[in-house]
């Protein structure tokens, strides 16, 4: 690009950002937000609420469809419809006599669903002789007051922005309520360990203030900045939902910026709680979740009592090792993107990820047709919303992730309360088809976060694989290894990771193909790269 390319897109963000930086409804969210605070909602009304709307939940799916879809002649839902040939009166038959997720796995069978990339906009939607696209936009709810902005991380996408409404907040507090009572979690003191707008760190504290929960810490991770005005409209926002939420909440915390380094800061507040005898709760990422149980570690502090919810990456066995080790336990959320939560840890968990899928403003199924990838079947998940506040109305809409859905009596709280259906396992198999290598994440997390510290020392988050073109479109691999991490051999770090590597089940196809083409393979000491939410994934594409 050159300078005068930069600049005229400079300006161009310049002109969006302003335009998009609505001075008056900003300082009318302070109001909203006062208004959201002035209804607390009890544990009994969430719980009452959770199971009205589970009730509810088939015909208010199908005055959803009425109304957003068959009344709408331009909706791109209803072009699939009619493909299929589904008319409402067919669907209503369909949705009464089997359910909603039996009636949705039949539509997604007849052409009813958008991949991942058909929803962006990356792919034309092609059914039969027809063929249209669309873009994320055109599924977004009409301007309602009372919205803010967040946005995705972007770390393989551009980053996907997304209008949170309050009322959408306030259908959100009925699953946190029953979540909180089911973990016991009313007793414990809350914080935050995530990035401010647009990261979704808000919701979380909004939530938990309608409930009458005070939050003690925000803990707030530095978000690379964008534009000057673009990072000011987000601080603005923030600081006046802050604003609103300390006078008018039951306790808001301002955010406390903290380095990556800083650890030690998360878990001296741990340290002060426990010695007024108060167990900790914190809301991060997985990641930052195993950083904190690290510093910990090596502050030898033991974190028992804490509790972590983490989210936002494959929820890895050393990444939950790390936590376990310091005495900490863990449970898990799932965001399906775009401001929907999808999933609240169980309370009696069989697996390390394992969610019970919020059936109250959702329904999840997976694709009854298998993609192929790379030899393994995948059946990708589909999303539905089931209310029109929801940011985005989804039918059947993929995100690039698959995972096992089940139905078990796992006995807690969250299914006493109507939420059968299990999800656990949830991994992204957009994120090993979109470089077309086709690398297995899992077997990469496996390598990485337990085989190398294991022979080589350091712990998860040491070790990346850094994928970049060089001047002449070459692949070129690096394995970057934390310089904390000490002294190592690395031609014996380098012959096991062919080795690792070879062994996977994608071996033959990395060893003759890519490890050909990026040529030598070398080691860099340097602090591997984080994503803009504070992910560190095992592989980065650097270009
Ligand atoms: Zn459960």
């Amino acid at each position: 690009m050159t300078k005068l390319e930069a600049l005229a897109k400079r300006c161009r963000q310049f002109k969006a950002d302003f335009k998009n930086f609505d001075v008056r409804g900003r300082f009318a969210l302070y109001a909203e937000v006062r208004e959201f605070l002035r209804e607390r909602i009890t544990v009994q009304q969430a719980k009452d609420e959770f199971r009205i709307s589970l009730d509810q939940r088939a015909e208010r799916f199908l005055t959803l469809a009425r109304t957003r879809i068959y009344e709408r002649p331009g909706s791109p839902y209803l072009k699939l419809l009619e493909f299929a040939g589904c008319e409402l009166s067919d669907l209503e038959a369909l949705v009464r006599r089997h359910g909603i997720e039996p009636a949705l796995m039949r539509l997604a069978t007849e052409g009813v669903y958008l991949t991942s990339d058909e929803f962006k906009g990356k792919k034309e939607i092609v059914r039969g002789a027809r063929s249209f696209r669309v873009t994320p936009e055109d599924f977004e709810r009409r301007y309602a007051p009372g919205g803010f902005a967040i946005e995705s991380s972007g770390t393989r996408n551009r980053p996907l922005r997304s209008v949170i409404y309050l009322d959408w907040l306030r259908f959100r507090t009925f699953a946190t309520g029953v979540f909180f009572a089911a973990h016991d979690l009313f007793s414990y003191s809350h914080a935050i360990y995530d990035a401010i707008l647009p990261g979704g760190a808000v919701n979380h504290l909004l939530v938990n203030a309608k409930l009458g929960k005070a939050t003690d810490r925000w803990f707030a991770r530095r978000v690379p900045e964008m534009t000057p005005l673009h990072a000011l409209a987000h601080h603005l926002t923030t600081y006046l939902i802050v604003l609103a939420g300390k006078r008018h909440g039951p306790g808001f915390p301002t955010p406390r910026f903290i380095e990556v380094e800083e650890m030690e800061r998360i878990v001296r507040w741990i340290e002060q709680e426990k010695r007024k005898k108060k167990a900790c709760y914190i809301t991060t990422i997985a990641s930052s979740a195993a950083r904190i149980a690290r510093a910990a570690w090596e502050m030898g502090v033991a974190l028992d009592g804490t509790k972590f919810n983490v989210a936002g990456e494959p929820f890895t066995e050393a990444k939950e090792e790390a936590i376990r080790k310091v005495g900490a336990s863990v449970t898990s959320r799932y965001s399906y993107g775009g401001g929907t939560s999808a999933g609240l840890g169980c309370a009696n968990p069989r697996y390390r990820d394992e969610v019970h899928v919020n059936q109250n403003t959702l329904a999840l199924i997976r694709h009854p047709a298998a993609l192929d990838v790379n030899g393994t079947a995948i059946h990708p998940l589909l999303c539905t919303t089931l209310y029109a506040e929801a940011p985005r109305m989804l039918l059947n809409v993929a995100n690039g992730d698959y995972g096992t859905l089940e139905e078990r009596n796992c006995g807690c709280e969250l299914e006493r309360a109507g939420l059968a259906l299990h999800l656990h396992h949830i991994r992204s198999f957009e994120k090993l088809t979109s470089e077309g290598m086709n690398y297995f994440y899992g077997e990469l997390f496996e390598l990485l976060e337990k085989l190398f510290p294991a022979e080589f020392g350091g712990g998860p988050g040491d070790y990346q694989l850094v994928e970049e073109e060089d001047g002449n479109g070459q692949t070129r691999l690096t394995l970057v290894v934390h310089p904390e991490v000490g002294p190592i051999r690395e031609d014996a770090l380098l012959a096991r990771l062919r080795e690792g590597l070879a062994e996977g089940p994608w071996g033959n196809k990395f060893t003759s193909e890519i490890w050909r083409d990026a040529g030598t393979v070398r080691v860099q000491r340097q602090v591997p790269y984080t994503s803009p939410r504070g992910k560190i994934l095992p592989l980065h594409f650097s270009r």
